[in-house]
């Protein structure tokens, strides 16, 4: 028997996004600074078997039912598919966010672990703006996991491409051409002030609304009911597929939130943008048996705002970059 993981505002927490590494392959602008940052000793990490133990608390005592599994890049961490297969045991909905540079040599293992579908990142299709972007010549060997992906059976294969003003806002329509040549879904990202740069402004942010139109006028669309997914989402009118747009700024979608996040030390999140957090891996690692973890995960749901205050005045940056917290 289930409780739910309800906050004070009536929201249902039923998502768990696991942080496994901090380290990237990758050096994107928007998220991590050139120098990197410092990274976790191997001790700070969770285990596979402290993760999987504060997974199963989450399934069996709030009937969590979706698990992602992000970074830092997810696939640097050793023997990965071993934690696939560990926390597909759990029968929930598990997914991955992946940078996708390695994605050739993992797809296979990671589908035969147990890993459903996949979330690849790529914020241009061309050369020279990826490595400037990503600071890394690596776009050919993305482009070759995607394909890998798709082969290894992993469904849907979703392509996330964060949206910033001038830097690759004129890429949409060769996005959604790319998508829709591929049989990928898009799901474009509005850019959020959690660069470790501090690059982000409000007028760099490129709204839904504008996203849509621009595509729109090349390949009409018309929105789709929307369920608890972050994603607006839009059908092709021609029946090519969809797009979708994650307007976490502009029409941010808090009050539906239910989300929650385990950062590779074992902090527990309430929220991407949360300032405070809450310590799982000391409760682990005193030897806290599992309903006093599961009390201090309530703990940590109970003290979740009603949502961010991005571009207002009152926004606060979290401490992390978004590379620590894992998107
Ligand atoms: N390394 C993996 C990757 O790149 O997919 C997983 C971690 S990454 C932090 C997760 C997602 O966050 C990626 O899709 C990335 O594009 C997105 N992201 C990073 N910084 C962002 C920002 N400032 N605003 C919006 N999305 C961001
Ligand atoms: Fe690494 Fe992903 Fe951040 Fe890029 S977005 S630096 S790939 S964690």
């Amino acid at each position: 028997m289930t409780r739910d993981l309800v906050d004070t505002f009536g929201r249902t927490h039923r998502d768990l996004r696991i942080s496994v590494t901090d380290r990237c392959n990758f050096r994107c602008t928007y998220c991590m600074p050139e120098e990197g940052l410092e990274w976790l000793n191997r001790d700070d990490l969770l285990s596979f078997e402290e993760i999987t133990r504060l997974a199963r608390i989450m399934v069996d005592t709030f009937g969590v039912d979706s698990i992602r599994l992000t970074g830092g890049e997810p696939l640097v961490r050793a023997n990965i598919a071993e934690l696939v297969s560990m926390l597909a045991q759990l029968d929930t909905d598990l997914t991955m966010t992946t940078n996708g540079a390695t994605l050739r040599r993992h797809a296979a293992p990671l589908k035969q672990a147990g890993l459903k579908r996949i979330n690849i990142s790529l914020d241009s299709l061309k050369r020279d703006r990826f490595e400037e972007l990503t600071r890394r010549d690596e776009l050919d060997a993305v482009l070759d996991g995607i394909e890998a992906a798709v082969e290894a059976g992993l469904d849907p294969v979703k392509i996330n491409a964060v949206v910033m003003r001038g830097v690759n806002d004129d890429e949409l329509v060769d996005f959604a051409t790319f998508g829709r040549e591929r049989g990928v879904a898009i799901r474009f990202i509005e850019w959020m002030p959690l660069d470790a740069d501090e690059g982000w402004s409000n007028d760099r942010v490129v709204s839904q609304q504008e996203i849509v139109s621009i595509i729109g006028a090349v390949y009409p669309l018309e929105p789709i009911q929307r369920g608890h997914e972050p994603a607006q989402r839009f059908r092709y009118l021609d029946g090519a597929g969809d797009v979708g747009v994650i307007a976490s700024v502009t029409q941010a979608f808090c009050g539906n939130c239910d989300r929650v996040r385990l950062t590779a030390e074992g902090q527990f999140r309430n929220c991407l943008f949360a300032v405070d957090e809450f310590d799982l891996r000391t409760l682990l690692r005193s030897g806290a048996d599992d309903g006093s973890i599961a009390a201090e995960i309530e703990r940590g749901v109970g003290a979740k705002w009603a949502g961010h205050q991005i571009g207002k005045v009152h926004f606060i940056r979290p401490h992390r970059s978004m590379s620590q917290i894992g998107g």
